[in-house]
């Protein structure tokens, strides 16, 4: 409750210094009373009884735009803290004050709405978000943006996908900042979305809809990975392997993360069509285009599966003995050099390996901090990062 108290302590005497200031000479006994209230709500709460502390606030009959302020930000604070029940009767009692301006009612009941879906009240959440969308002028505390978002995560929850495309849309049309930044990073949702929406369409065996809903995430962010390996799934399930691959080479293509993930699938789409070497190629022309270690690896488990070449043999020879590799891409390397029956021989291959652990291991730290865990390549009597003293062992 401390912490809560330091943030709120200069914000209620401010309050109550403007109060009083402002209506000094009209309302002097009025105004005592109201920082009274201050000062003994306050008192509950420094002596850790919130509920006091609420009563005091929540039955104070006079409130006014700088008070409102504050039971806004005691509300926030009550929910930051987890404490949603307080949060939610201190927002709810500010709506119900008639002297609220149409400002500071939204403001509160924006906060009420997040109160809602902090205590997992998402239909409720939904409801009074719902309610300030309609208003056709919001505050400046209050964005239709800042609306949309906390509504698109409701329906991300509920995964009423349609619902979220909507309010997405409308965060990216009403953000105050019109760069192509936001713009790219709501269509990139949107796409996400109409990829669900695809994805429940073809688990009801209905096609047409499936292609509709592609087209549209297509329109919205034409790079989706998530696009194209849907698109790759479905030929794959329609035994069209050649359209397949296609579909997972551009998503690997396009994000090297999803290799592992697409691996199995572009195998055997491969395979289906009796072209494991296309595959190969593919992926040793992406090799040397980004130098990614996984597309490496992946050529290597290949070639070890089914056939090296002398032009893999080079690509290892090069990788081991110039490039610095993780240990992954070593094991790899070495493993296809064992089974291979031509190229390179059994103590080119140990030089080899031998040489990329070598500078392998020139980038390891040798040493470490035992008691911060701080990693150096160097002995020291004193730690650098914990300035502990003779705390440095062996990695
Ligand atoms: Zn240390």
């Amino acid at each position: 409750m401390v912490e809560l108290l330091f943030l709120l302590l200069p914000i209620a005497f401010y309050a109550g210094w403007r109060a009083s200031r402002k209506h000094l000479s009209r309302n002097q006994k009025k105004q005592r009373k109201l920082s009274d209230n201050f000062v003994k709500g306050i008192n509950f709460l420094l002596s850790e009884e919130p509920d006091k502390a609420l009563e005091v606030f929540l039955n104070n009959q006079d409130i006014d735009e700088y008070t409102a302020e504050t039971y806004q930000l005691l509300g926030n604070l009550f929910r930051d803290r987890g404490e949603v029940d307080r949060a939610l009767r201190v927002h709810q009692n500010l709506i119900s004050r008639p002297s609220l301006n149409a400002e500071q009612k939204q403001k509160a009941m924006f906060s009420l709405g997040k109160d809602f879906f902090s205590a997992g009240m998402l239909d409720r959440a939904e409801s009074v978000f719902q309610e300030l969308l309609k208003h056709s002028s919001l505050s400046r505390h209050v964005s239709k943006a800042s609306v949309c978002a906390s509504l698109r995560i409701i329906y991300e929850q509920t995964q009423e996908w349609q619902k979220a495309i909507d309010v997405t849309d409308c965060f990216s049309k009403n953000h105050k900042d019109s760069s192509k930044s936001v713009k790219l990073e709501s269509n990139k949702l949107i796409a996400h979305y109409y990829c669900e929406l695809a994805d429940e369409a073809l688990h009801q065996g209905k096609l047409n809809k499936v292609d509709e809903l592609l087209l549209k995430a297509r329109k919205s962010f034409k790079h989706s990975t998530r696009l194209m390996t849907l698109e790759g799934d479905i030929a794959y399930h329609q035994k069209n392997y050649k359209e397949a691959f296609k579909y997972y080479l551009k998503a690997i293509k396009e994000d090297t993360r999803l290799l592992s993930m697409l691996f199995i699938k572009l195998e055997e789409s491969t395979r289906s069509t009796a072209n494991i070497d296309l595959l190969k190629s593919e992926l040793f022309k992406m090799y040397e285009h980004k130098k990614d270690k996984s597309v490496f690896e992946t050529l290597l488990l290949l070639a070890k599966k089914y056939s090296g070449s002398a032009e893999i043999d080079d690509l290892i020879e090069t990788e081991l003995s110039s490039v610095r590799l993780n240990i992954e891409s070593i094991y790899r390397a070495s493993d296809y050099t064992i089974a291979s029956t031509n190229g390179i021989d059994d103590r080119q291959g140990l030089l080899l390996v031998n040489q990329a652990l070598a500078s392998y291991l020139k980038g390891v730290p040798a040493f470490r901090c035992e008691h911060c865990g701080y990693k150096m390549h160097d002995y020291l009597w004193r730690c650098p990062a914990c300035h502990e003293w003779d705390s440095i062992d062996h990695a």
